[in-house]
């Protein structure tokens, strides 16, 4: 059996005496794509930034393509460049054009040449229909705009796994869904993606899986159809019902 590309065993993290994630055990096969929902305050993004180790974890392991992120002796920077991360807030350079922010990050992350990094670059922005703002500053963009050049960024660096963090709840609504189709386009390509959102339509149409988060433990992990459609626990109803 292959194993996961995203593993989480045991995991707990506390700030100080707040307990924020009380034991998740999570699995993200290749090509898998899972949703997390529950509500704010209930540790989401805490789980993704232990994902890429933005936060240590208290307690428990987490895995990236076999290798553990946990274990002190891991080349931490080599397995972080396995991950892709979009955040809710873009946060592309602002005094950097378009095509710098995606060609910067190559050059000094994985130092690729000038031309390599240009060339993937313009390739990536091409993906997210954006090629022909690449001489443009962050703030001429819509928000939408920013946020499909934060997704090329990431991509350019080759993630084998992306994970985003309610990428599309700062846009305003007529925004949102070209990002989402961006998503969409990347999980058909077979791209391992963990995505906290709450986008039920695309959770529903687009997840292999969803996860519903609550006070820091899973409480339902299973197909769009089960978890969002006929959820089994009273929170996660409870949770859907407010959402409508
Ligand atoms: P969600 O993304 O589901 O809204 P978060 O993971 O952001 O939840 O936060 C869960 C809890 O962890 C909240 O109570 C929040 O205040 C706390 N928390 C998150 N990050 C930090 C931090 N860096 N320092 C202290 N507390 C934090
Ligand atoms: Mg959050």
């Amino acid at each position: 059996m292959t194993r996961p590309e995203i593993e989480v065993r045991g995991l707990h993290k506390s700030f100080g005496d707040n307990e924020v994630l009380r034991g998740i055990d999570l699995e993200i096969g290749r090509g898998e794509v899972v949703c997390v929902i529950g509500p704010s305050g209930s540790g989401k993004s805490t789980l993704l930034r232990c994902v890429n180790l933005l936060e240590e974890p208290t307690k428990g392991q987490v895995f990236v393509g076999g290798a553990e992120l946990t274990d002190p002796d891991v080349d931490i920077d080599a397995v972080r460049r396995r991950i892709g991360m979009v955040f809710q807030q873009f946060n592309l350079f602002p005094h950097l054009t378009v095509v710098e922010n995606l060609t910067l990050p190559q050059r000094r992350v994985l130092r690729r040449d000038k031309a390599t990094a240009a060339k993937v670059a313009a390739e990536n922005l091409e993906r997210v229909g954006l090629a022909e703002k690449a001489s443009a500053y962050p703030a001429s963009l819509s928000g939408g705009q920013q946020q499909r050049v934060a997704i090329a960024r990431a991509l350019a660096m080759g993630p084998a796994v992306m994970l985003f963090d309610e990428p599309t709840s700062a846009l305003d609504p007529e925004l949102v869904g070209d990002v989402l189709a961006v998503m969409r386009m990347l999980a058909d390509e077979g791209m391992t993606m963990m995505v906290v959102t709450h986008e039920m339509t695309f959770a529903r149409e687009v997840a292999d899986r969803v996860v519903f988060m609550d006070g820091g433990v899973v409480v339902e992990d299973g197909r769009p159809e089960d978890v969002i459609g006929n959820p089994r626990n009273e929170r996660t109803r409870h949770f859907l019902s407010r959402l409508l």
